[in-house]
């Protein structure tokens, strides 16, 4: 029996590999409910694709237009509600949320309490709410599947681990760096929003690729970290790795390192996510060791990029200082692509509004939400 998979987030870029890769595996995935925000051409045309009986829509003002492009027989579910119906189907093994900023938290919540295990592609899931989700994960029994290549990269690692969490000396998350990773500090000021979208390494949505580019994506998955792997911040560290090939790595204590490799593809975490606990031969392709020049490893210019020391302050910290550090990050970088504030305005904005923040436990999401929507609110006045 294939495993039964519901996607949020079906039209962006991880919804997109996810939907290649459980093509490649018809064996082993079985995609059965897609979700988006509006990409209703995108939508349907998935929809046909994957012969699913239930498609789920955000934003409800084009819902008449996606009905008469989906096949009598699929039932559509609306509006935030419309995604917790198709997190919690009854049929469901797996829940892939891939929902860019925080509308993915309440259908994962829902999903969890359902009893589905969770893949993970939403940082802000767990940077937000680590705490109640990896909480109520534990609780409802279910595993926390990271898709996020890094965190992959570490449960690949850590899969077979037989010893304690004392047994790990550091989580190294690599970083690629992103375009700005040569650019002398005081040129930063001049980054342009078309200079800020050209990744390096990987083809990724807006959001990701400046905050690559700012190394506040790299913050996030510090803090994410923390969570996925229940592990103290100052076990958490960043290297530069401009290659991206070594996707993250774990060292013992005996002083021994693990790594994960493999191309720059989001379908290779996808798929590990989706078949774990077992691997499978899907369409990807190995590493050719010959045709790589080389691997770098370099220290990160913390100093100039202080997305890193919010991060580690932020997780640190915890209660509500992560959701704020990431709320304060969505709308500056928001305001840096609609040209309201320059490149290094983006952490000025996040450090103002941290620094403005009087953080409270986050043991409840409902002062999790309160601080996330002061500090959309605090930031946004900041920006304008
Ligand atoms: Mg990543």
């Amino acid at each position: 029996m294939p495993k039964k998979v519901v996607l949020l987030g079906s039209t962006g870029s991880i919804g997109c590999s996810a939907c290649k890769v459980a093509e490649d595996l018809p064996e082993e995935i079985e995609i059965i409910a897609l979700a988006a925000h509006g990409s209703i051409d995108k939508l349907a045309e998935q929809a046909h694709a994957t012969r699913v009986k239930h498609v789920a829509l955000y934003d409800t003002s084009k819902a008449d237009a996606l009905r008469s492009m989906l096949a009598s027989d699929v039932t559509l579910h609306l509006g935030p509600q419309g995604l917790i119906d198709v997190a919690t189907l009854t049929q469901a093994d797996c829940v892939l949320v891939a929902i860019v900023g925080t509308a993915g938290l309440q259908p994962a919540l829902a999903a969890i309490h359902a009893g589905k295990n969770i893949a993970v592609a939403s940082k802000e899931i767990l940077v937000m709410a680590g705490e109640v989700v990896t909480n109520e994960a534990r609780r409802a029994g279910v595993t926390l599947l990271p898709v996020d290549s890094e965190h992959n990269a570490i449960f690949q690692c850590l899969d077979g681990h037989q010893g304690g969490a004392d047994e790990i000396s550091r989580l190294i998350l690599t970083a690629s760096g992103g375009p700005f990773r040569n650019t002398a500090a005081a040129d930063l000021e001049q980054v342009t929003l078309a200079q800020a979208l050209k990744h390096p390494t990987w083809e990724m949505g807006r959001k990701i690729t400046i905050d690559s580019a700012t190394l506040f994506n790299k913050g996030l998955e510090m803090i994410e970290a923390k969570w996925l792997f229940d592990i103290g911040m100052d076990k958490i560290d960043v290297v530069v790795h401009p290659q991206s090939i070594v996707h993250s790595m774990v060292e013992f204590i005996d002083g021994s390192v693990l790594a994960q490799m493999s191309h720059t593809d989001m379908c290779f975490p996808i798929q590990y996510a989706l078949t774990w606990p077992q691997r499978k031969k899907g369409g990807l392709r190995p590493i050719d060791f010959p045709s790589l020049a080389r691997l770098e490893f370099l220290a990160p210019r913390s100093g100039d990029f202080p997305a890193l020391g919010l991060a580690r302050a932020a997780g640190t910290t915890g209660g509500t200082l992560p959701a704020v550090f990431n709320a304060a990050n969505e709308i500056a970088v928001d305001a840096f692509i609609h040209g309201t504030i320059s490149f290094p305005g983006i952490w000025k904005t996040v450090e103002y509004t941290m620094s403005a923040h009087h953080t409270q436990s986050a043991s409840e999401l409902g002062t999790v939400l309160e601080a996330d929507a002061w500090a959309r609110d605090f930031a946004r006045k900041l920006c304008s």
